[in-house]
């Protein structure tokens, strides 16, 4: 939602002429309208600005609409997403549903039933978590980083602005081998301090309050002699 309650909509094609007739179309019924006219502009964008829904076509230039929407659910975005495939393109719809699409429409479509399956998708949500941009989910834990804002099984866990962003480093680079220098100076921002064992006296701080066995992680792994590395 915008801040003046307008619903805000991301429309992510690359046909300029339905971009126009599109974003006409959302704006005279009330919503904000931001578009990207590729694949990769378009994940980037999803992920940078919250939106209440994505109409995104699949046959993009720079990366297509399949891979963003796997990516944005690989990011941990839940923002409704609605596909928009070619017609005879059914195994894009299959796919795009598999990958966390939340419907699509085939092209070329009705303007009355674009409208129409968009204002159920929002209501769906709504009725469900609300637009969760910018949050991510592993194990019983949801971060949400735009809020500040991390729930353990639904209860709210108290954690400090640098362990939020120590967490929200380590999601960012999931997968990664991190090393105690490469921590300290991407989150905490000096370039040598002679405590890296800083980073692991808050490492297990955030065990303390996120692993359910904190001698014996789950997510936020020792690699010996290495560093951390976040899996989840
Ligand atoms: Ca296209």
């Amino acid at each position: 939602m915008s801040e003046h309650g307008k619903r805000r909509i991301l429309l992510v094609e690359d046909e300029p002429s339905l971009v126009l007739t599109l974003s006409d179309r959302l704006l005279s019924e009330g919503y904000e309208v931001a578009t990207a006219g590729d694949g990769e502009s378009g994940f980037n964008k999803a992920i940078e600005e919250p939106f209440d829904l994505i109409v995104l076509d699949v046959m993009l230039p720079r990366k297509s609409g399949l891979d963003v929407c796997r990516d944005l659910r690989q990011h941990g975005l839940q923002t409704p997403i609605l596909m928009l495939t070619a017609k005879g393109q059914v195994v894009d719809k299959v796919v795009g549903l598999k990958l966390g699409a939340d419907d699509y429409l085939t092209k070329p479509f009705d303007m009355m039933e674009l409208m129409a399956r968009i204002e159920s998708l929002l209501r769906r949500a709504r009725n469900t978590i609300g637009p969760a941009a910018g949050s991510y989910v592993f194990g019983d834990i949801r971060a949400d980083f735009r809020r500040a804002e991390v729930l353990r099984a639904g209860q709210e866990v108290e954690l400090s602005a640098l362990e939020l962003k120590l967490l929200q480093h380590f999601i960012e680079h999931r997968g990664e081998v991190l090393s105690r220098d490469h921590l300290l100076d991407e989150v905490w921002g000096y370039d040598a301090t002679p405590f890296t064992r800083t980073v692991d006296v808050h490492v297990a701080s955030l065990r303390q309050k996120l692993e359910t066995k904190p001698s014996r992680p789950e997510f936020i792994l020792t690699v010996h002699g290495q560093g951390y590395k976040f899996v989840g």
